[in-house]
């Protein structure tokens, strides 16, 4: 026989009685002391979980309640049938494993982190209706417009027109379904930069065309912004990283939660940069709809060269695309191999490409092409020789 002292409460009143608890050879608990004097089936008992080692309480049939100090003969009595509770006790009691959970935890949250919620946020934005999409687009336009200091493009008239016949020839040609529409800005606070918003329009800042040198560089911009939109890139980056709040508001029954994208995204499109994986998916699309255009991909690479000059000549950070599309010796390598993949396909392309100097080549020179008008030729896609000066990186730079 074995007993323990203890606590028993009637399951009526309040009132702690001190008492002994004892187990007889005949399966029977016996509990007696303080004007308490109960026996009952063994069996008909029940333990709660041990938890640290906080008191244990035993349970009787009609609710009276023995509180009784941990002690190991308890094991004895009350045998674990839950294997998961025995798992769990035997655990809790091993500093080893209460650090390893803890490890684990940590580990599951960084996991969840690092691929749950992307791989969420995708699958959300690829729910997102485009009229929805095309909403969001027009509401993140109006933030910047009213909160981010875009203004009316200072561009001439003529200018603007032809811009725009090229993006509609780049948009036909990257075999797009949605529709897309081009805007151009001047932001001053942004500088040289392209915006794919969601849902189809693509903000173009004075900046960004001043800073290419050539119109075809101009081209590879749209392409590649283009490419951030046919694979919502600027929607699901926002998911993701405003991921926890929309969840919380989601959980809250906040269906302004909307309204935190609508203001995360411009926010995202300024002063964030989209991931390595989301630029080169872009990248792919852009050489792809450059070649279904007929210009060699690496007029990309050119594009980024060019901004890349620009960026040093400011010497400031105005040339914004550079710090929200991060531009990589790669990325300019794969564009020149892409580039030279299209000739290799094309050879009749060969003068269209960027750095081509025809006076090296073939002795056609600007001085005795058009000595006296040298500004108009430039920019002209027909005439290359002064583009070079021009654009000053030379190719493989
Ligand atoms: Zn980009």
């Amino acid at each position: 026989m074995n007993a323990f002292s203890a606590h028993w409460f009637d399951g009526i009143t309040s009132r702690m009685h001190a008492v002994t608890v004892a187990r007889g050879d005949d399966g029977f608990v016996h509990v007696a002391g303080d004007d308490v004097d109960r026996r009952e089936p063994l069996a008909d008992l029940r333990i709660s979980p041990r938890l640290g080692r906080t008191p244990r309480t035993i349970a009787f049939p009609d609710g009276a309640r023995v509180l009784v100090a941990d002690h190991p003969m308890l094991d004895d009595w009350f045998p674990q049938e839950d294997r998961l509770l025995r798992l769990v006790d035997r655990l809790e009691r091993h500093a080893h494993a209460v650090a390893a959970s803890i490890v684990l935890c940590v580990a599951a949250l960084g996991a969840a982190a690092a691929w749950g919620i992307p791989w969420l946020s995708d699958r959300i934005a690829e729910r997102v209706p485009a009229s929805v999409e095309a909403k969001l687009g027009d509401g993140v336009l109006e933030q910047l417009d009213s909160r981010f200091g875009f203004g009316p493009s200072g561009l001439e008239t003529a200018r603007e027109a032809d811009l725009r016949a090229r993006f509609e020839r780049v948009v036909a040609a990257s075999g797009t379904d949605t529709t897309h529409r081009l805007e151009f800005r001047h932001a001053d606070a942004v500088g040289a930069n392209a915006l794919a918003l969601p849902g189809g329009t693509i903000v173009v800042t004075d900046d960004l065309v001043n800073a290419l040198h050539d119109d075809r560089a101009f081209d590879a911009v749209i392409a590649h912004e283009l490419g951030h939109q046919q694979h919502r890139h600027a929607l699901r980056q926002t998911l993701r990283s405003s991921f926890v709040v929309i969840l919380a508001a989601f959980f809250a029954g906040d269906v302004s939660a909307a309204s935190t994208v609508v203001v995360g995204v411009p926010t995202f499109l300024l002063q964030s940069h989209y991931s390595r994986g989301f630029e080169e998916e872009s990248d792919r699309s852009a050489f792809a709809t450059l070649e279904a255009t007929g210009e060699s991909p690496a007029w990309f690479a050119e594009a980024m060269r060019a901004l890349m000059a620009a960026h040093d000549e400011v010497a400031g950070d105005d040339v914004k695309y550079l710090s929200t599309h991060p531009s990589s010796a790669e990325r300019i390598e794969a564009a020149e191999q892409a580039g030279a993949g299209f000739l290799e396909r094309h050879p009749e392309k060969s003068r269209d490409v960027p750095g081509y100097d025809a006076c090296e080549e073939e002795g056609v020179c600007e001085d005795e092409e058009s000595p006296e008008d040298e500004s108009e030729s430039c920019g002209d896609d027909e005439v290359e020789p002064c583009l070079d000066e021009d654009a000053a990186p030379a190719p493989g730079e």
